[in-house]
């Protein structure tokens, strides 16, 4: 089984930076129609651009704040007023914390983190479904390792990330046949999020670094690229994972 991803329609949230970025020149180079979805436009036209000459048949740019509905609806539907088709979700957009439950003044500050990882991704879900069913496509989900590993400082982002994958696995039941899902659990790759572009309360950026370095001399950290390629490989085959077994050895070292 391998998807022939030429004419399809793919919509990318988070498409202007780190694995959504290059999850699109992956798809490009496959020939799909992409849609590109995140909040910084410009960034998000210039990655349009070389999608394009990496050989997408189409790029088009929607801005999108994936916590309003209404931009999520919108994105669908200038999809489907433009293609016709959806073939891809991709619910890719996300940010991570750093603190420590203690030193947080006023927690409801990281409801954020679950309004865009987790509720972000439903939104996206529940507006593409209906044309995700007529074209039996498939929801690729950036979950994370750290759905199942206790990384402290970071409970917020673990929590979100392990309710995407609940999230999603529960729909591939609820989806059957219909939809194909494949949830994606990868453990450190480079990109905004890992070079310090977090929600940080308490000054924990130092700290980050050294867990870091730590994770970084136990399990490899990946580049973009190699991520990138294997998830839309993964996808393009129908199958229902995309892990990362090095991961399994930094529990060693949070214990
Ligand atoms: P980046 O920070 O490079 O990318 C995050 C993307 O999400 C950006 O394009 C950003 O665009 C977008 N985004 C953030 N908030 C919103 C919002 N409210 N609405 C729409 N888009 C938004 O990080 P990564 O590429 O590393 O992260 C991509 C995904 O992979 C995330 O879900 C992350 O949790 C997951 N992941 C990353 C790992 C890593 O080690 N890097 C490991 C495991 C999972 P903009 O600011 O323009 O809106």
């Amino acid at each position: 089984f391998s998807e022939d991803m030429s004419g399809k329609v793919v919509l990318i949230t988070g498409a202007s930076s780190g694995i959504g970025e290059h999850l699109a020149y992956e798809y490009a180079s496959r020939g799909a129609c992409l849609v590109l979805c995140a909040r910084r436009v410009e960034k998000l036209h210039q990655v349009a651009q070389t999608a394009r000459e990496m050989g997408a048949l189409d790029a088009v740019v929607i801005p999108t704040d994936v916590v309003k509905i209404d931009d999520c609806k919108r994105a669908v539907h200038q999809t489907i007023t433009y293609f016709g088709r959806l073939d891809h979700l991709v619910n890719n957009a996300g940010i991570t914390s750093i603190c420590l439950l203690e030193d947080v003044d006023d927690v409801t500050d990281f409801r954020t983190i679950m309004d865009i990882n987790f509720w972000g991704s439903v939104y996206m879900t529940s507006c593409a479904a209906p044309y995700l069913r007529l074209s039996r496509g498939r929801i690729i989900v950036l979950s994370s390792a750290a759905s199942w590993l206790p990384a402290p400082r970071m409970s917020f982002y673990n929590a979100s990330k392990a309710a995407m994958a609940q999230f999603f696995e529960t729909m591939r039941v609820e989806f059957g046949p219909d939809i194909g899902i494949t949830l994606v659990t990868p453990g450190f790759v480079e990109s905004e999020i890992t070079q310090g572009k977090f929600l940080d309360k308490g000054g924990h950026l130092e700290v980050h670094q050294e867990m870091r370095d730590v994770q970084v001399s136990l399990a490899p950290v990946a580049r973009t690229e190699s991520c990138a390629k294997a998830i839309v490989r993964t996808a393009c085959r129908g199958e229902r994972y995309v892990t990362e077994p090095a991961w399994f050895r930094t529990t060693l070292w949070w214990h």
